[in-house]
């Protein structure tokens, strides 16, 4: 435990209650709320969390999110956004769940890789601790180790940010197996810290079948005591509907999970994410939480001024015109997946006070015939192709890019939109036939977009992408600068392959424009001077977008369209 020791002090040394401590770390002195999902995953839990952390960080308290997943996965890096949802980049360039984004739009902050924590991170550590000897002469075990190793990770996260609230959102719903040590472990953090330094909040789903038409409480009755099982009483339970939340349910659930009536809270769906922070502040959630971690006196209630004005600010008039955005995906249907971009697009249409529609486009239906491209994208006021990998789809995104092109319509490509507009300029511009990229095609005569140098020894598909917050230096007297008003920013990567450096030269001389590089080789923005918007980045600039603060190059494209 030698090592162990120099970071940590146990609490006891014995091994049946291996508690490692963060060393100068002080109980009592950080407050936790835990927020779980019942009865079904995918009911917004992500989002209720991050609209309480903004209701919380309103009051004045510095809070700190925390996701843990209960997957096996170190990162969601290879996760299937089909399946899963978007894949969010930090920062720092860890690859995370969506609901980060949330967090980060919400709280209108940066998180790091210590605000994510998945199983198999967990146990990786462990393993790695193992082999280097920490745990000598004992056996290691689910209780008290990995326990342990998540209370060690939540609690150094309380210390290194000085936070007055750690928010842990635990993924999927409690009775999944791969989550029941994550929940046990926030039992033992309660059971360490002092029930008043610990909020439990149950996020639960009330059905209501089209065949009956009247709200049932029945599943999430069993959904909270399955956690009651588990030695948690939940303080404030909230409840997921379609419609507003009935009184006579809200008395069963209040009866049956041993809760007062005024701690279980309704929320209905919503259409703007954005309206729920005055909503909840009007309900009393965060009051209540407060109260429940005795942290009344010092963050007392607030005004709901500034909630007020966000609320206003995010609320598009119903009169306000209308503008339909194509966006040309493989994954068109599962909105999840391209969330941050649909976010992105919202805090646009917030300043701009246009209403946006989104028409989805699903490339690998576009035939040879440029009449069917026509037909699709003809009622458009402008085109987005976002990220991607492989070459599912691509042939009807660069016929896509090309009418945009050719017919002036507004158009932003993110990524592989990127990567995919210079191959239809290579091609029908340039008259380099057969460009493409050497993802797709390895023997193209033309490799235009081919892999980063730094990619090619790398076997792993784990992490191991340009990954992360980088630099992008603009050039002057471009549309680039005049949208950014800058020559520097930073913005969030995610690929392998970039713009071969070869064809730099030719593709200028065409007339296509590289306003933003790393300074080197690698180019990160280009854009079409004639062209009323033509632009794409080989970042992602919808990471970055915040509600108060939107991504120039969105509030710019949405104005064009
Ligand atoms: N597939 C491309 C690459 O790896 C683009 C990646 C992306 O769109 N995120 O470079």
């Amino acid at each position: 435990m030698a090592e162990e020791k120099e970071e940590t002090k146990e609490i006891n040394n014995s091994s049946e209650f291996y508690s490692p401590i963060p060393q100068g770390y002080e109980i009592g002195k950080t407050k936790y709320v835990i927020i779980t999902g019942s009865v079904i995953s995918g009911i917004g839990k992500g989002t209720v969390s991050s609209t309480l952390s903004k209701n919380l960080q309103d009051r004045g308290l510095n809070v700190e999110p925390m996701k843990l997943e209960a997957y096996l996965n170190v990162d969601s890096g290879t996760l299937n956004p089909f399946r899963h949802g978007e894949v969010f980049v930090l920062d720092d360039g860890t690859e995370t769940d969506l609901d980060l984004g949330t967090y980060e739009r919400m709280l209108d902050k940066n998180l790091g890789k210590d605000n994510f924590i998945t199983s198999g991170r967990i146990y990786k550590q462990i393993i790695e601790k193992e082999r280097k000897g920490d745990y000598l002469g004992k056996d290691v075990q689910f209780i008290p180790h990995v326990t342990g190793e998540i209370k060690l990770e939540v609690r150094k996260l309380a210390q290194k940010t000085n936070a007055d609230i750690i928010l842990i959102e635990i993924g999927g719903t409690v009775g999944d197996y791969e989550n029941q040590f994550a929940i046990e472990a926030l039992r033992e953090l309660q059971y360490e810290e002092g029930k008043e330094s610990v909020c439990f909040i149950n996020v639960t789903y009330i059905l209501e079948p089209s065949s009956l038409g009247e709200q049932k409480s029945k599943a999430a009755q069993f959904g909270i005591k399955s956690l009651m099982q588990m030695g948690i009483q939940p303080d404030i339970i909230i409840c997921r509907s379609k419609s507003p939340l009935k009184q006579s349910i809200k008395d069963k659930i209040s009866l049956f999970a041993n809760i007062p009536l005024k701690r279980v809270f309704g929320a209905h769906n919503v259409k703007n994410i954005y309206s729920l922070p005055i909503y909840f502040r009007n309900m009393g959630v965060d009051d209540e939480i407060c109260r429940i971690l005795k942290l009344e006196e010092k963050f007392p209630k607030n005004t709901n001024e500034k909630l007020e004005k966000y609320a206003d600010y995010v609320t598009i008039p119903e009169n306000s015109e209308n503008i339909t955005i194509g966006i040309a995906g493989k994954y068109i249907g599962a909105s999840d997946t391209y969330i941050s971009i649909l976010n992105a697009l919202e805090h646009a249409s917030f300043a701009t006070k246009k209403k946006i529609s989104i028409k989805w486009i699903d490339t690998r239906e576009i035939n040879s015939l440029d009449s069917s491209v026509e037909e699709t994208l003809g009622n458009l006021n402008g085109l987005i192709v976002p990220g991607g990998f492989g070459d599912k789809g691509i042939e009807g995104k660069i016929k896509c890019i090309k009418y945009c092109r050719e017919n002036n319509i507004p158009f932003l490509g993110l990524c592989y939109g990127f990567q995919l507009a210079l191959i239809e300029f290579a091609r029908n511009v340039c008259q380099l036939k057969n460009a493409n990229t050497t993802e797709v095609d390895k023997n193209t005569p033309f490799p235009v977009i081919d892999i980063l140098p730094e990619q090619k020894s790398i076997l792993n598909l784990g992490a191991s992408m340009r990954l992360g917050g980088k630099e992008v230096f603009i050039e002057a007297n471009t549309k680039a600068e005049r949208v950014h008003n800058s020559n520097l920013i930073r913005r969030r990567f995610r690929h392998r392959y970039e713009c071969n450096p070869d064809y730099i030269e030719k593709l200028e001389r065409s007339g296509m424009l590289f306003s933003g590089s790393d300074g080197g080789n690698i180019m990160q923005i280009l854009e079409l001077p004639q062209h009323k918007f033509f632009m794409a980045t080989q970042f992602h600039p919808e990471f970055t977008s915040r509600p108060l603060n939107p991504d120039p190059l969105f509030l710019e494209f949405v104005k064009s369209c």
